[in-house]
């Protein structure tokens, strides 16, 4: 017990987290070219946030939430998902009085308690970003483009953007009347989860994950044919924005969000290639949150990433993520006058920005060798009496064997050309 990670949590490892670091820079790299900044909130947040921001008929607020007291009894949540609390800074700090669109990026870890599978964690970390300020179908086309262009630009390919339109609380109560009808002849097989939802919220039905339900939504109506004139044209929009861009995309009409307060424009990327949890990037326009949350109504529209799935599908394609270097040089040492003058010399290397290392283990120079070997450094250097003595050294070329003698007050230099 003391000594595991508690169930669905992972350590990064070292030996893997060359991997995370890979990914943050691409991530950061194309999100400075859209011009996107980048936003940290707290890991944790008042509880009524989710409740609102998420909206209470949704999973997560329902049961997936990690929250607690805490001394001052005050209700807190581990944050479940990036967008509410970037809108809950925006809204704080007032950053709808700056030049709009605000346009912020995260990478932030997410707190869900499901059940740990692959692809699904209770840990676990989106790359994401937000629009806020505009109610143009440009932003959802530079939103889903973004995406597109980032997961693109890691080598994936087996991966489908499917886009959908979700409405808006008008034309959603159409819907909703027909989905209720539809679905009530059906609604002693739905899931227990499902019979709550066909009150509060049937449309996520849809996206139950649970093969009767899915069964029994076959043939249901679907919001794209209920559609009001406004968010149609908002539909056509987007579409053409994205063409004109030239990222392809299907329209799948059972893309549901899994949080409310989504409106209009739904988009997730699906890749077949890592099982059942297949989506690897979700969003959509959102632009009932800011006043949900008690701000002014500010339109958004964003996406959540998921890091983990990101990673699974990298793998599955065979994508190799280059490995860091290991040292640049080793500097072995024989006796205490070499030792010190090791010292110096590894500070100095390490000045000039060269990976260096010494042994700190007191290993014999057979030892040292080895343990040279073990982490790949790239070329060894020996010092002992007689080279102090005769002021050269050998530099050996691990991956060669080859030997080149330097004096010694020229190893820096050698070293660093
Ligand atoms: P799912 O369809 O898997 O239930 P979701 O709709 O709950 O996902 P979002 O809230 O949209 O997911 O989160 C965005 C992304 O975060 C997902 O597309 C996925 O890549 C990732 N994600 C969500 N939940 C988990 C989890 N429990 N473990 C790992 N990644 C997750
Ligand atoms: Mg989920």
């Amino acid at each position: 017990m003391l000594t595991n990670a508690p169930k669905g949590t992972k350590d990064t490892l070292p030996s893997q987290v060359y991997k995370w670091h890979y990914v943050e820079k691409a991530f950061a790299e194309i999100c400075a070219k859209y011009g996107f900044k980048e936003i940290r909130t707290p890991m944790f947040e008042h509880t009524e946030l989710f409740a609102r921001g998420v909206g209470d008929t949704t999973d997560i607020v329902q049961k997936e939430m990690y929250t607690f007291q805490d001394y001052a009894k005050r209700s807190i949540t581990l944050k479940p998902e990036g967008t509410s609390p970037v809108a809950r800074s925006f809204v704080e700090h007032k950053a709808y009085a700056d030049v709009q669109p605000s346009k912020y990026y995260y990478n932030t870890p997410c707190f869900r308690y499901e059940k740990p599978q692959s692809g699904r964690l209770r840990e676990f970390h989106q790359f994401g970003i937000e629009v806020f300020g505009t109610p143009n179908m440009l932003a959802d086309a530079e939103v889903i483009c973004l995406a597109n262009d980032f997961l693109h630009s890691l080598g994936i390919k087996d991966i489908e953007l499917q886009i959908n339109s979700v409405g808006c609380p008008h034309c959603r109560e159409n819907h909703r009347k027909a989905l209720k009808e539809f679905l009530a002849s059906k609604y002693d097989d739905l899931c227990d989860t499902c019979k709550d939802r066909y009150e509060r919220n049937p449309m996520r039905i849809l996206d139950c994950k649970s093969p009767e339900c899915q069964e029994l939504v076959k043939g249901a109506p679907m919001m794209i044919d209920y559609l009001c004139d406004e968010c149609k044209d908002a539909f056509e929009d987007v579409q053409k924005n994205l063409t004109s861009l030239g990222v392809e995309f299907t329209v799948n009409p059972g893309i549901v969000r899994g949080l409310d307060y989504y409106t209009k424009t739904a988009f997730e990327f699906i890749t077949n290639s890592i099982g059942a949890q297949g989506t690897v990037c979700g969003g959509g326009r959102y632009d009932n949150l800011m006043e949900a949350l008690g701000g002014p109504p500010i339109p958004g529209v964003g996406f959540g990433l998921g890091i983990e799935r990101l990673l699974l599908t990298m793998e599955a394609a065979g994508i190799e993520i280059p490995e860091p270097d290991t040292a640049e040089v080793f500097i072995a040492v024989m006796g205490d006058d070499a030792k010190a003058f090791g010292l110096k010399l590894l500070r100095q290397l390490r000045h000039e920005g060269i990976h260096a290392e010494m042994d700190v283990l007191a290993r014999n120079i057979k030892g040292q060798f080895k343990y040279a070997n073990r982490i790949n450094a790239k070329k060894t250097i020996v010092i002992g009496d007689n080279e102090l003595a005769e002021k050269k050294v050998a530099i050996k070329d691990m991956a060669t064997s080859q030997q080149t003698e330097i004096a010694i007050d020229d190893i820096l230099a050698e070293l660093t050309k």
